[in-house]
């Protein structure tokens, strides 16, 4: 760890800004987290934890606090529509941990929100809550807020996810995010009534992640919390109407659009008393993450939302944190600071784009409607081994370990040694004029 004491802003205490906080604190340096929300929280749904993420919450020594409060699915099982028939089953216990040296977990964003926040706390970055900023003065490293005096700092970071005042800034333009067609129900429900129920039972007793992929929609299920609770994510065409993005939704409405559906579902669907219609929305990718002025990049979804149906937009956040962590734990100028968003930028950005266009792929993949095309991808899950670019993209045996194995904090150590020659392309090599 470097003696360089720098004082890092946060803009956003979701996931991204969160994991941010806590690898830039635990390299020595002052983190103040802004977060226009009055009181900190996650929305009430459940969140995939991938192995690559797992790996960083495990550097950060989360990984046991996270694991208590998480359930680890046993397989990913993808299903047809129409029966539930299983097209295809990938194991992840004890697969993922043998493979990848960690568990694949499931858990409820509330609980996975409340332990980072306390590690951050405990590291003692201030987290500044109904902090509204508006905008950003780059050239001075000024953060400008609703009601509140200017906010300074050695460098921002701005983490304040899709609708993000910090990518206008930056942008210098208004970028609202667009439409991306379809739209999700997130729905909890408890797994106890699920096991009175002798059709739902085996859904809800063995922790596996189960999708149903049919036309213009699919659904994703899996346990949380020990097996108390279940995650239900129905995927369908947005029919949302104008600026609205999120809404209570009709029951009878979200059942009718899952009506031809396997049975299972159906009765699943019965239980549900009340749900919410989320817009998935996306941005278009960024020529750019960070200014010139060598103060300021973005993280998480602000810079790389995705459509979550490779399940990996928070893990790309906690990745972007961990990296950042790794380089200012190394950093020993203030005068590199720009040189180290560059490198930030360089590592992440290759990465990010290629699984934000991976799970847009996974759309067509995954809502095609019944013909040719939806009948030789069933064929292929259920009768060929897994090949580069199978349709589980999970199971692919070039992307999954691309995507799984990724170590944020080996490539900042690689892109360390390469600046320390003098070697990473676009730096300016301070590095060495300051030594
Ligand atoms: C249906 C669905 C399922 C998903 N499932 C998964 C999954 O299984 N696994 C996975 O890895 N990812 C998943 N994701 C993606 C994941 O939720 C996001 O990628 C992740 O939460 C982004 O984190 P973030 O910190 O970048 O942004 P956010 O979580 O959006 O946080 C941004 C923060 O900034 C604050 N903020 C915003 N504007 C301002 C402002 N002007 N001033 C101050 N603060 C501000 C906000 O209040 C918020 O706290 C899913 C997404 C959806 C929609």
């Amino acid at each position: 760890m470097g003696e360089l004491n720098l004082h890092v802003a946060i803009i956003g205490a979701g996931l991204g800004g969160l994991a941010a906080a806590i690898g830039i604190a635990r390299a020595g340096h002052r983190v103040t987290i802004l977060e226009q929300a009055p009181v900190l929280g996650e929305i009430g749904a459940g969140i995939q934890i991938p192995p690559n993420s797992s790996l960083i919450l495990k550097h950060f020594g989360l990984l046991e606090k996270i694991e208590s409060v998480s359930v680890r699915p046993s397989d990913f099982i993808i299903r047809s529509y129409r029966d539930g028939a299983i097209l295809n089953k990938l194991n992840m216990v004890p697969y993922a941990e043998n493979r990848y040296g960690v568990p694949y977990l499931h858990i409820h964003r509330a609980d996975y929100h409340r332990i980072l926040v306390s590690e951050a706390e405990r590291l003692g970055v201030k987290v500044h809550l109904g902090s509204i900023v508006t905008g950003i003065d780059f050239d001075k490293a000024i953060i400008r807020m609703k009601g509140r005096p200017d906010f300074q700092a050695d460098l921002i970071l701005g983490a304040d996810g899709l609708k993000s005042i910090c990518r206008e800034s930056l942008l210098g333009r208004p970028d609202p995010p667009h439409l991306t067609g379809d739209l999700a129900y997130r729905i909890i429900i408890n797994a106890e009534d699920m096991r009175k129920h002798n059709d739902l039972r085996s859904l809800a007793e063995k922790p596996a992640i189960n999708y149903w992929l049919g036309p213009r929609g699919h659904v994703v299920c899996y346990l949380l919390q020990g097996g108390g609770l279940y995650n239900i994510v129905l995927i369908c065409p947005d029919n949302l109407p104008e600026m609205v993005n999120t809404a209570k939704a009709d029951l009878q409405e979200m059942r009718d659009f899952f009506a031809e559906w396997d049975p299972k579902l159906k009765t699943l669907l019965e239980m549900v008393q009340e749900t919410t219609k989320w817009r998935l929305l996306n941005s278009e990718e960024m020529d750019s993450w960070s200014h010139p002025s060598g103060n300021f990049v973005l993280l998480g979804d602000a810079c790389h939302a995705t459509l979550p149906y490779l399940a990996q937009g928070a893990a790309l956040a906690v990745e972007d944190g961990a990296v950042l962590g790794a380089l200012f734990e190394r950093i020993e100028h203030r005068s590199q600071i720009g040189d180290v968003l560059t490198i930030f930028e360089r590592l992440r950005k290759d990465r990010t784009t290629r699984i934000v266009k991976g799970s847009t792929a996974l759309r067509d993949i995954f809502h095609m409607e019944d013909g040719p095309r939806q009948q030789e991808r069933d064929r292929q899950l259920t009768e060929h081994e897994p090949f580069e670019g199978y349709p589980n993209r999970w199971a692919d045996p070039v992307f999954q370990p691309w995507l799984f194995g990724y170590i944020a904090f080996e490539e900042a150590e690689k892109a360390w040694k390469l600046y320390e020659g003098g070697l990473f392309p676009g730096t300016t090599g301070q590095f060495k004029s300051n030594l």
